[in-house]
């Protein structure tokens, strides 16, 4: 039966991982996967999610089934979350949340079902974009393809390379936005062009798919929800998949949803109808834990609280770090390199070539993609010296 199975690649960003594990330096430096660090290079666990589980552990629960689009509690949190908690959307009934596995889940059960309603659809995504997003569309069915978006001789956004390509696609076209903190490149769009984009996508009739995995990592919470809450102001429909991996810090939870808007109540129901079957017929029903860790903490205003600042802490924490590496390449003799102070999210894309790239990993041991991006939220006061060193001298020797 397996005899003609081919050999998968290994995952592009996973891989990396792997290899750095294998590397016997202490001084190696892992900036591959897109995973939060704290100041001593650990993946925290937060305060008030500590302070839920142990909530939860003092009341012991059986562990029925959870509804098949999610626990109640946690969908609106979500929803809430995603459009503001007075939003006129969801007193109207037109926002569907789901909750599904992380944001990758999110996307998938959006997919899914966008491949029911419009088998014919195109997909585009931004070039470059995050990694599984091609390959996702791609498995749901859908023919992918790509609308500018980083211009490597600028050292930025080609928005109207965008614009332009947004414009020329066929009404219908399924387009994929990160809404904020921009995965790999770091550069996020500004509120006049994402004006300008939300008038393309209406007047040629596209249907946003918002993937908004870094809610609070750029701004705040409200702020980086900004693009979904314009989006949604104006339009019937957009998707929205969301994820609790980074800003809960909950990644192995597998915490996410998508969030349909529909054009009224009635709509909703029937789209909630088929998101449910698409669940059911993939994964049954989500898994309990997460969500309830989730929405312990939403519903207590005092442990709400330890969660917004702790999420500005990261937050900040990313800030200096890139302030820091941008003035440590100064001194090493890199002040063009300034940019990566200038972007925003987990990642920097770095403008290091494939070569520089593997010769920071070969002779220093740090870690990045082939394609350059660096996740800045890996960097320390210990190791942000080491790597502006290292990338001096890929850049100048
Ligand atoms: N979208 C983007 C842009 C991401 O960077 C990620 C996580 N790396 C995801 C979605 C998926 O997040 P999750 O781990 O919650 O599935």
């Amino acid at each position: 039966l397996f005899s003609t199975v081919e050999q998968a690649p290994p995952d592009p960003i996973l891989g990396v991982t792997e290899k750095y594990l294998a590397d016997k330096r202490p001084a190696k430096v892992n900036l591959g996967v897109g995973v939060y660090q704290d100041a001593s290079g650990r993946l925290p666990l937060m305060r008030c999610v500590e302070i839920a589980e142990q909530r939860l552990a003092e009341d012991p629960k059986p562990r029925g089934y959870l509804p098949i689009d999610g626990l109640a509690s946690y969908t609106a949190d979500v929803r809430e979350l995603v459009f503001g908690a007075d939003s006129p959307l969801i007193s109207q009934g037109r926002v569907v949340t789901v909750q599904a596995l992380g944001g990758t889940g999110g996307l998938k059960l959006g997919a899914d079902f966008l491949r029911q309603v419009d088998a014919a659809a195109t997909v585009l995504i931004s070039d470059p974009s995050w990694e599984n997003h091609r390959a996702l569309f791609t498995r749901a069915g859908f023919s992918v393809s790509s609308y500018r978006y980083y211009d490597p001789a600028r050292r930025g956004i080609d928005f109207d390379g965008m614009l332009a390509d947004l414009t020329a696609a066929q009404p219908g076209t399924i387009v994929v936005l990160h809404a904020c903190c921009h995965n790999p490149t770091g550069y996020d769009l500004n509120r006049e062009q994402w004006a300008q984009v939300l008038d393309v996508v209406e007047a040629r009739n596209l249907v946003p798919f918002l993937d908004l995995a870094y809610q609070g990592f750029s701004v705040g919470l409200a702020d980086d929800a900004w693009v979904v809450r314009t989006f949604a102001s104006r339009l019937g429909n957009l998707f929205c998949a969301s994820s609790f991996s980074k800003n809960f810090g909950l990644y192995g939870e597998r915490v996410g949803a998508v969030s349909v808007l529909c054009r009224d109540a009635d709509e909703a129901a029937r789209v909630r109808s088929q998101l449910k079957i698409v669940v059911r017929t993939n994964f049954s029903n989500p898994p309990t834990h997460g969500a309830q860790l989730v929405a312990t903490v939403l519903a207590d205003p005092t442990l709400r609280e330890i969660w917004t600042s702790e999420l500005t802490g990261m937050r900040e924490r990313i800030k200096s770090m890139r302030t820091s590496l941008a003035s440590q390449l100064a001194q090493a003799g890199v002040p063009e390199m300034g940019y990566v102070a200038e972007q925003v999210g987990m990642f920097s894309y770095s403008g290091l070539t494939r070569d520089q790239m593997l010769r920071l990993r070969e002779e220093f041991g740090v870690y990045g993609t082939d394609a350059g991006r660096i996740c800045v939220a890996a960097l320390n006061e210990n190791n942000v010296g080491y790597v502006a060193s290292s990338i001096a001298s890929v850049v100048r020797g």
